[in-house]
Formats: C-alpha cells, sequence, structure tokens
C-alpha cells in the first residue's frame, strides 16, 4: 500500500492533509524522514508521525542461500551484499544473524528481531553450525582429534570448543563447531597448513539450509523454524 493511502487510513487526515505532513517531514518509515507519498508500505516496517507510532514492525526472519563472492553486510563500497539480493520492501531494518566470509556460500538467517539473533549468535548459545569443508591438501587422520580438543587461537587467547569433524574423502570433510571466531574454520586447517579453497555452511543448530534455495535465494522462515531460537 502507498505512503499517502496508510496515512489516511490511520489518522483523522484527509488525503491533501497527509499530503501536507509528507511534505513538512512529520513522516518516519523505519530510520528514515519520508516525503513520498507513494513510498510502498507493508507491515515489516515501522511508521510514526510526529514520533507517534503508526505501525510497529512485524517481525520477520528469513533464511537465504548465499553465494560465494556476496560480502554478509548490510552496505559495502566493493561488493554486493546479501541484503541487495533481498526485495526493497524486505531490507529496511534487517540485519544478519551470523556472517560468513566473501568466498564462503550456504546459509545466512536475516531478522529485525535483535533478540532472536542474539540468541543464535551469543557463543554461550553453543549452537552447532555445519561447514561442508574442501581442502586443498588431504586431511590427516589426527585432525579429528586435535578439532576435538581444541585449537589455541592466540590472537585471542582462547582454546577452541570441541569441534566434530568428519571426513567425506581425504580432500571434503563436513565440521561442526560451537562458536564462531574470526575466519575460525581457515584457521583450524591452517594449523595443518592446509588451505580451505571452498567452504559451505550447511545447518545453525536444527536449523538446515533449504535444499530448494538456490544461491542467491530466500525464504521466511516457518513459525516452528523461528521457534528452534526461542
Ligand atoms: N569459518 C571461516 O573461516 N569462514 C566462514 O565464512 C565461516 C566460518
Amino acid at each position: 500500500m502507498q505512503l499517502s493511502r496508510f496515512l489516511q487510513l490511520k489518522t483523522p487526515y484527509s488525503r491533501q492533509r497527509v499530503r501536507v505532513l509528507l511534505a513538512q517531514g512529520r513522516v518516519r518509515v523505519g530510520d528514515e524522514i519520508i516525503t513520498d507519498a507513494h513510498r510502498e508500505i507493508d507491515r515489516f516496517i515501522r511508521v510514526e508521525l510526529d514520533n507517534e507510532l503508526l505501525q510497529e514492525a512485524q517481525s520477520r526472519y528469513l533464511m537465504l542461500h548465499k553465494p560465494a563472492g556476496i560480502v554478509s553486510a548490510t552496505v559495502h563500497s566493493e561488493h554486493k551484499t546479501v541484503i541487495e539480493l533481498l526485495p526493497q520492501s524486505l531490507r529496511q531494518g534487517l540485519h544478519l544473524a551470523g556472517r560468513l566470509d566473501l568466498k564462503t556460500s550456504g546459509l545466512m538467517l536475516l531478522t529485525n528481531d535483535g533478540s532472536w539473533s542474539r540468541r543464535v549468535t551469543q557463543p554461550e548459545s553453543k549452537i552447532a553450525k555445519v561447514y561442508r569443508v574442501t581442502t586443498r591438501d588431504p586431511v590427516p587422520d589426527e585432525a579429528q582429534v586435535v578439532f576435538q580438543k581444541g585449537i589455541y587461537f592466540r590472537y585471542e587467547n582462547i582454546t577452541t570448543r570441541p569441534a566434530q569433524l568428519e571426513r567425506i574423502d581425504d580432500y571434503n570433510s563436513r565440521l561442526a563447531i560451537h562458536e564462531g571466531r574470526y575466519h575460525q574454520v581457515k584457521r583450524m586447517f591452517g594449523y595443518f597448513d592446509n588451505e580451505v579453497t571452498a567452504l559451505h555452511r550447511e545447518s545453525i543448530g536444527a536449523l538446515t539450509l533449504d535444499p530448494d534455495l538456490r544461491p542467491g535465494e530466500f525464504r521466511f522462515l516457518t513459525a516452528a523454524e523461528v521457534a528452534l531460537f526461542e
């Protein structure tokens, strides 16, 4: 629905009066003052008139299949962002519940619900994130035990939480980690002087990337999926 129509429905004001209010910069949509009467409004955006709430933004929760080469940020000067993969009408107020490196693909969660995303990302939640990992060199047998014990990261002065490695073949494995340190998976394989050549996140907790989503596609989470992190 267009903003002018929305304002007419939500206030006692006439179409003409609404246009004046807009021109006077008294209407805020999300974080912005909007003067354009034609701006599309849906239930996912907050609308205020003179700082009075006309509509609260309804919470939204999305899963997206991040392609490699897209940056997981809301704005970036060089690369296309995951937010730009979404229609304009859904972008306002969304943030990422966890990030992936530029070349990493797979499951990303986006929401406008800060408490929910904190539960997904905070280390105390210990939610497993499972990655499919391809490496330059074969993965040694001992990696399973070493990852389970944890690897010391000097920069943060921490030892990684026990992580579970499942070897698929010499060059492909599946790794479950329970925190999200900077470049964590790459650094863990770096311990063996091995290089991660492809990385794909398959799941976060009990939530698995929908196989029907091709790279770049997204869908809303179901109520049951949202409830997994409540
Ligand atoms: N670990 C990494 O090294 N990169 C990612 O994108 C995610 C986990």
